[in-house]
């Protein structure tokens, strides 16, 4: 072949000496390295290192990748280092690269920093051309094993090297199948394979105008090329965007040149696959797939049904040991599990590839604690195996993995989990089955939060319109329900009880299946997993507490879901929001009654009847969480909220007057009738009876009654009518507007607490005043609830411990926060009302209308109410915490918005020093995970890094 003389390539070197190099052997390259080597290229060089059977080979780095992208030609000095390095290949391996007594065969892999599967190309058998298939013929002494390599070769590098399509190469072969009547592969001869290749030859001469490079360093040149240009290639380039892989994760690929071994060279050949541990249980033991007497892609492409690893035993006992032994190598170097690729040639084991192998989240927690008790890590490397976001599979029914099925519509994955029951179409319904024992999937085109008790009854909420933060979406998440939002398909006739997909007409009380965690629905019961807690998961968790220095809280509204957020792990209630209970059937009416009061007296005379409601939930409550700090939130939302809506209350009066008009009518009728046809009042005796009824029924002027009271709340509705009614009054400022409400509520707190006192548990209620802008607001606030608590700790007789504190969801509290922490005890940051007040989003619009568009447009990275803004909002946190705690250095600080249970915002919180995060129940596995991240990744990094102010 032509080479360059070792005279000038000395210089070369020497000339080269600062300059980037390009090659490595896998006995040179650093294992550790995958940016620069690809991580196939890494994990051959580490196997290599480590005395693992790899066939000799060297790694084209990425970097020159990327040079050859900028150049648009091969970086200088690449190809000399392609050539020293194949020289060495031929030393190693006594052949000759284009040698036609002993030719030495390459594959040309790709392989990038992160597995990004199917998406580049590998070409196998290079160095094949019309001299050298003869040579390997003559050592091989199998004709049709040479020439399906070189068949395959042809293809493989037409398709990668040259462009040529797959569709001209499957034709010629099919037919070449149908010619000689062959099912599969195997049953073509070597003649017939010897044909194939002439045509595909011929093939790529009509494809590329040019004839097949028989040279063989020309087919090295293109083939290196064709895999540096598929890292650009439109499948590479989507696969990047869409699972979000960055510049800084991989750049470019590694081309590595690995000597060629054969798995189809006899019964003492086999190719496989292989796991150090079972990826879906964990267990350790050899779990893989094997085919005796094949090429690695035919395990793949299924040619064959491969066989199990453990029946390797039998077949190939000595390698079978060998592999046993390599397993363990693999694990002890990794202290991870593997997954690897691996050929037997002629009965010599070949180790082709290693990576760290994907496993479902069950057996991560297993070998996650099995490798700290075998010693292999440490239990901070454990729990940093762990994506926190990956528990929530364990918390919830799911539908079986098995089933396949088109979903009859499909929405957004609005709450995790799966349920099964019968539509129905209103909340009441709901309720009304639901307490019959039925199982109910409430069905909505978007739900209020006069559906609440709908929700109660509910095993799963479906909507048709609405997204992630949708009202239905936020309750079922609170609420750990499965929810599916915005299922557009879905065309809902409350009229007519029924939601038509297409043809498909649902009826009220057909049995669906709702799938939250993906957003589809079924027709039908669907076969479902129950919740599965793995056995490990329990150890993982007391690891994770005995890390995390933030604490996990709960943000639970009922004794139920204070229950279940106990049980998940909680060490406190960050928010209990007192309006969720104001919404159940029996409260509303007297919520509304005494929302409408005109006078204070009135109202009051209102807030006295629910007072005991409200003091008993706050019981069951601190009973649930004994011993825990609750943290409730006095009322918050806008007080139109709770009552009817202005059309709602027009149409009733329109239809109240209507029915005025019509009972006038009916009595006037016995004259009216005789005046138009005097023979047909003669016929009709029994019209005076009738009328008689109606008068006596006006005479009550119960429609009068009514109708006066609809137009006195439809006048009050529209007193309270606000423009923007979540900056209007709402919070602490309609907390100061009708202090009735807030004396109500806070008298239910210490009541509830005396209760829970004389029966023995530590209730320990912390007050939480919402909305404040003004420290001025708590120090109105405040008189009133120690004159309340003076009054209930004396009527009865006990002692009442509690705590007084703030929401901080104002932009303005936070650069107050000095002064507001000289009154409040405690902050919870509420960054929902935060993030909107900070962008001045309204956050529903936001994301309907324009957060899309800035997303897809770079103008904003992240939806700000899902991940939290720590560059903005963040700032203002921080400047909360700093400030606040120079005025009360024990300032007990937390975050209780979606944020909470969201690990990056976990994290955050963490480093600017916040002692709790409060989620929902369901989260709290997944929070306490975080919390644990947050504090080994900071003591990995070393010092604590935030951001400075
Ligand atoms: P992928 O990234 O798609 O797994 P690989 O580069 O690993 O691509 O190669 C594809 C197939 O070819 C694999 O089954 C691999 O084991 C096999 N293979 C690659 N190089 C060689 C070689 N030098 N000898 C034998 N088989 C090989
Ligand atoms: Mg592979
Ligand atoms: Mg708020």
């Amino acid at each position: 072949m032509a080479r360059k003389t070792t005279g000038k390539k000395e210089k070369e070197k020497t000339d080269m000496a600062d300059k980037k190099r390009y090659c490595y052997a896998f006995e040179e390259g650093d294992g550790t390295n995958k940016k620069l080597l690809g991580g196939k290229g890494a994990g051959l060089c580490t196997m290599t290192q480590i005395g693992l059977p790899v066939p000799p080979g060297f790694v084209i780095t990425t970097e020159a990748n990327v040079d050859y992208l900028e150049y648009d030609k091969f970086p200088e000095g690449l190809m000399d280092e392609v050539h020293e390095y194949m020289e060495a290949l031929e030393k190693k391996t006594e052949k000759g690269f284009g040698d036609p007594n002993k030719p030495l065969l390459v594959s040309v892999r790709s392989g990038s920093a992160l597995s990004m599967p199917g998406m580049m190309d590998t070409i196998l058998n290079l160095g094949l051309n019309d001299e050298t298939v003869g040579g390997l013929c003559a050592l091989t002494k199998n004709e049709r094993f040479v020439y399906d390599a070189y068949r395959r070769f042809l293809q493989l590098f037409g398709k990668i090297g040259l462009g040529v399509k797959d569709e001209g190469f499957d034709e010629i072969f099919e037919e070449t199948k149908k010619k000689y009547n062959a099912q599969v592969d195997t049953e073509l001869t070597a003649e017939a394979m010897k044909e194939v290749c002439a045509h595909f030859k011929d093939n790529i001469k009509k494809q590329t105008g040019r004839p097949f490079p028989q040279d063989v360093w020309a087919q090295l040149y293109i083939s290196i090329e064709g895999v540096f240009r598929s890292w650009m290639g439109k499948r590479a380039v989507d696969y990047r965007r869409q699972f979000n892989i960055t510049p800084e994760m991989a750049l470019g690929t590694a081309v590595n040149i690995c000597t060629m071994v054969f798995g189809n060279m006899g019964n003492d050949s086999a190719t496989g696959v292989g796991f150090t541990r079972d990826p879906g249980t964990g267990e350790h033991m050899m779990y893989g797939d094997y085919l005796i007497n094949a090429q690695g892609e035919d395990v793949v492409a299924g040619i064959r049904t491969p066989r199990p690893l453990r029946e390797l035993r039998t077949d190939m006992p000595d390698i079978y040991k060998e592999l046993e032994k390599l397993n363990s190598t693999l694990e002890k170097h990794y202290r991870e599990v593997q997954d690897y690729e691996f050929t037997i040639e002629r009965g010599k084991l070949y180790m082709l590839q290693t990576r760290n192998g994907k496993m479902n989240a069950w057996a991560l927690c297993k070998t996650s604690v099995d490798l700290v008790k075998e010693g292999l890590i440490t239990e901070e490397e454990a729990l940093l195996r762990i994506d926190p976001d990956m528990l929530e599979q364990f918390l919830h029914r799911r539908i079986d993995p098995d089933f396949k099925q088109e979903p009859l519509a499909v929405g957004i994955s609005a709450s995790p989990g799966a349920a099964t029951g019968k539509v129905v179409f209103d909340a009441d319904r709901a309720e009304y089955l639901g307490n019959q024992g039925e199982k109910i999937i409430l069905t909505r085109v978007e739900t209020k939060p006069e559906d609440i008790h709908g929700f109660f009854a509910a095993q799963g909420i479906l909507t048709s319109r609405g997204g992630k933060t949708s009202h239905a979406a936020v309750v079922a998440r609170g609420m750990g329900k499965p929810c599916v939002s915005g299922a557009e398909g879905l065309d809902i006739n409350y009229e007519l009880k029924e939601a038509r997909v297409g043809d498909v007409v649902m009826k009220e009380g057909d049995i669906v299946t709702l799938d939250g965690t993906a957003g589809a629905v079924y027709l039908g019961a669907v076969p479902m997993l129950d919740p599965d807690l793995p056995k490990d998961l329990k150890t993982l968790m007391e690891w994770a507490d005995k890390y995390a220095k933030i604490e996990v809280w709960a943000n639970a509204d009922t004794p139920d879901m204070a229950q279940r957020a106990r049980e998940h792990g909680a060490m406190g209630i960050g928010l209990c929001r007192t309006e969720r209970m104001f919404n159940e059937a029996d409260r509303l009416p007297l919520m509304r009654n005494m929302i409408l009061a005109d006078t204070p007296e009135e109202r009051k005379r209102w807030a006295d009847k629910l007072t005991p409601m409200q003091r008993q939930d706050f019981v069951e409550i601190f009973r649930a969480m004994n011993g825990l700090p609750v943290t409730i939130r006095l009322l918050d939302p806008p007080l139109h909220e709770f009552l009817p809506s202005i059309e709602e209350l027009i149409n009733d009066v329109n239809r109240l007057r209507e029915f005025s008009q019509i009972m006038y009518a009916m009595e006037q009728l016995p004259g009216t009738v005789a005046m138009l046809d005097p023979e047909l009042y003669k016929q009709m005796p029994s019209i005076e009876s009738l009328t008689r009824e109606v008068g006596d029924y006006r005479a009550k002027g119960l429609d009068q009654k009514l109708l006066k009271q609809k137009e006195q709340v439809l006048r009050r509705v529209r007193v309270l009518h606000e423009y923007n009614p979540m900056l209007g009054n709402r919070g602490v400022r309609c907390g100061i507007s009708f202090p009735e409400i807030y004396d109500m509520q806070i008298k239910a707190i210490f009541e509830a607490v005396a209760i829970a006192l004389r029966e023995k548990i530590d209730a320990r209620a912390e007050i939480m005043i919402p909305n404040v802008c003004t420290v001025q607001e708590l120090v109105w606030v405040k008189p009133r609830v120690e004159n309340l608590h003076k009054e209930v700790e004396k009527r009865y007789n006990v002692k009442i411990k509690y705590k007084f504190g703030t929401m901080v969801e104002i932009a303005r509290a936070c650069l107050r926060a000095a002064r507001i922490a000289t009154v409040a005890e405690f902050f919870s940051f509420g960054t929902n009302d935060l993030s909107q007040g900070t962008f001045s989003f309204s956050r529903e619009d936001a994301e309907n209308k324009f957060l899309p568009i800035y997303n897809t447009e770079g103008i904003l990275r992240h939806n700000p109410f899902e991940i939290l803004d720590e560059l903005g909002v963040g700032r203002l946190m921080q400047i909360a915490v700093k400030e606040g705690r120079e005025t009360r250095p024990d300032l007990k600080i937390g975050i209780c918005g979606e944020h909470g249970g969201q690990p990056q915002a976990i994290e955050f919180c963490h480093r600017i020093g916040l002692n709790y995060v409060s989620c929902s129940p369901m989260r709290i596995p997944i929070a306490r995970m975080a919390a644990a991240h947050a504090a080994i990744k900071e003591n990995q990094v070393g010092a604590q890094v935030t951001r400075a102010l």
